[in-house]
């Protein structure tokens, strides 16, 4: 199907535009080549216990360490991994490099809790994915019920048949599932009862209107009131604020993320941090 149109013009295959070869490496050459070459590292980010402060989990975010441009964040390479199907790849060494530091933690001796790690609608819908979460599983010798894998809406819209039987392999396996970014898109109410999610994480938006506009404050705690009635554990993104951490704490919010805690930071860092909490 590739057309051979001559020297320095785009080809189209596969649904994909590359540029020919006598051009500067394109984009998704250079990202395939991170992937292959290590430049891709994880960040983690403390996941903190509201009522005790201690920290419970941790989530991985994946940056890109980019020999000329320096550090990308995600927003700016993980939306062409998941057009070009990059994104398969690159999610199972996320997977794998998590899975990884999880072991290398524990074998620190420090107790061991939950990673979670994103997962894009292109993974999920990868008959394998249950398969490589298996084997990233058993490889690391790793107890599945410290990994959580977090999807937003988009992936159980696609296909909800094929998403839920996804879903329930994973389940299966031992491993968590949190629905990430709730309060952002459709935040569909059928899709919570309907699809086996332990975690729903509340959407930035929502959070960073706290406790000040009335509208935010009605929605957030209809959602923690939702996800309580649905024996679902809340945790709630962006928390920047004392403010904002009392009213989730009064509202019965489980869990908090953000920058009044920690940004995400180096592994050598989070040992630090776990040291201490275990002393
Ligand atoms: P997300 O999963 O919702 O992750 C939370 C994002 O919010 C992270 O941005 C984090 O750094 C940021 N954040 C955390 N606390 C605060 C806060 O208090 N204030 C503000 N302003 N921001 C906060 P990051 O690391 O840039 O990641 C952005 C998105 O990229 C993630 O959103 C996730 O959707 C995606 N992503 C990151 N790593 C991966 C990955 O390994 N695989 C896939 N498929 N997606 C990833
Ligand atoms: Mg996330
Ligand atoms: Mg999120
Ligand atoms: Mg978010």
């Amino acid at each position: 199907r590739a057309k051979q149109l001559g020297r320095n013009t785009l080809q189209y295959h596969d649904g994909v535009v590359s540029n020919s070869v006598d051009l500067p490496l394109s984009e998704q050459e250079e990202l395939r080549q991170a992937i292959v070459s290590n430049q891709l590292f994880l960040l983690y980010q403390p996941q903190v216990d509201v009522a005790t402060g201690r920290i419970a989990g941790l989530e991985a975010l994946v940056r890109w360490n980019h020999p000329t441009k320096g550090i990308v964040p995600p927003v700016k390479f993980i939306p062409l991994a998941e057009e070009t199907g990059l994104i398969v790849p690159l999610g199972l060494w996320v997977l794998n490099e998590a899975c990884r530091q999880a072991r290398a933690w524990q074998d620190m001796g420090l107790t061991p809790l939950t990673i979670a790690v994103n997962v894009s609608p292109k993974q999920f819908a990868d008959p394998d994915f249950a398969c490589h979460v298996a084997e990233a599983i058993d490889s690391h010798r790793l107890s599945a019920h410290w990994l959580e894998l977090e999807v937003t809406e988009s992936v159980i819209m696609q296909d909800a048949a094929r998403a839920l039987s996804m879903m329930l392999s994973l389940r299966a396996l031992g491993v968590r599932l949190s629905i990430d970014d709730f309060g952002s898109g459709y935040s569909s109410l059928a899709a919570l009862k309907t699809f086996p999610f332990d975690r729903l994480k509340m959407d930035r938006s929502l959070v960073e209107a706290l406790p000040a506009d009335k509208t935010a404050v009605a929605i957030a705690l209809a959602v923690i009131s939702l996800a309580q009635t649905l024996k679902l554990s809340v945790l709630a993104e962006g928390v920047e604020t004392d403010a904002q951490l009392e009213f989730l704490r009064h509202a019965g919010c489980e869990e908090a993320q953000g920058y009044r805690f920690s940004k995400p930071v180096a592994p050598e860092e989070i040992g630090v941090m776990l040291l201490a909490r275990g002393a």
